[in-house]
């Protein structure tokens, strides 16, 4: 039987980091070490690392030709500068042969970094050379990561105090037609352990995706931001979770919330919700299975009481109810 692919590290978030090391016998806190060598310092080959003895065994063991997890190193095939000096294109090459294009610009001191998300694009827009090529796949988290830092790496190399500061999502492809694998790479990319390119530095351009877009709104860049802002000041964010009978209240919603939260300084309240019509809070022991699951995850995690169900208290339920009775009374 054939052992399955190598996965590439640079696909991984902090948590499936943390799980790769626990599964090979390491201790979890030794992925800060891990996470700090693949995302801050860029390293492109783990094995000359002065890891702790339990990391560099496990790398030894598991990252390289012929075993489970692989890096993300796309080879530069061709690069262009502009005539001021202060942009350069690269054509990356990926591991299955694949060309995309990476950019790195400069202006009034600032450094952004241009990056692919799709090798091709099937939106066909037809004043783009890459919609003339048609759509050949997804690129995965790691290559849209491994481009951020190639771009830094070189930046390093001509300005060593200057730091890359902004990523827009204006390469080859449709973001938002990639979009897990960008939110993926957006929350690898924004995590200030690594790369720490803030949210309200990455750009990304769509040609309009409904779904996507909704989708970034509603997850990641307030997620992106409150870990900003958590890691700005210090401050402990609190997050108030209404559970909703049979809606957002299973164990899996749980565990789901905890992954998403990973890593801030979070404390969680839950309120079971105020009963409207059609929906209903939360039964006791549900909720506090839901509770136990963010303790468990390291979350701080208390109820609040729900008060004024008598006085339909709960946002827009006194007008709902109002407007119930006078169609009834009508
Ligand atoms: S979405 Fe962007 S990359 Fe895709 S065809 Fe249109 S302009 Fe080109």
């Amino acid at each position: 039987m054939s052992s399955p692919a190598p996965q590439s590290l640079h696909d991984l978030g902090f948590s499936d980091i943390e799980e790769a090391l626990a599964t090979g016998g390491v201790r979890s806190h030794h992925a800060k070490a891990l996470w700090r060598a693949l995302h801050r310092e860029g390293a492109v080959d783990l094995t000359t690392r002065p890891f702790l003895p339990p990391l560099q065994r496990w790398v030894e063991a598991n990252v390289g030709a012929d075993k489970p997890f692989l890096l993300d190193a796309p080879e530069v095939v061709d690069e262009i500068r502009s005539s001021d000096g202060l942009t350069r294109k690269f054509l990356l090459k990926l591991s299955d042969g694949q060309v995309i294009e990476t950019v790195l610009m400069g202006y009034d001191g600032r450094h952004t970094v241009c990056v692919s998300t799709q090798a091709g694009c099937a939106m066909g827009c037809v004043f783009c050379a890459t919609g003339q090529m048609g759509f050949v796949r997804h690129l995965r988290p790691g290559e849209i990561v491994a481009q951020v830092l190639h771009a830094r790496r070189v930046l390093k190399e001509i300005h060593p105090n200057k730091r890359l500061r902004n990523l827009v999502m204006m390469g080859m492809g449709e973001p938002l037609h990639n979009i897990d694998a960008v939110m993926r790479a957006l929350d690898i990319i924004s995590d200030v352990r690594g790369i720490g390119i803030g949210p309200s530095k990455i750009a990304i351009s769509t040609v309009g995706v409904v779904p996507g877009i909704r989708r970034m709104a509603e997850e990641e860049m307030l997620i992106a931001a409150c870990r900003e802002y958590g890691a700005k000041t210090g401050r402990r964010i609190f997050f108030e979770w209404t559970l909703i009978e049979g809606k957002n209240d299973s164990p899996e919603t749980a565990a789901r919330l905890a992954k998403l939260l990973e890593g801030m300084d979070a404390h969680i309240n839950l309120i079971p919700l105020n009963p409207t019509g059609g929906y209903s809070g939360t039964a006791s022991r549900s909720g506090h299975a839901f509770q136990k699951i963010l303790r468990n995850a390291g979350f701080p995690c208390t109820f609040r009481q729900r008060r004024g169900i008598d006085v339909a208290a709960g946002c827009g339920m006194l007008k709902a109810e109002k407007r119930s009775r006078a169609v009834a009374a009508g």
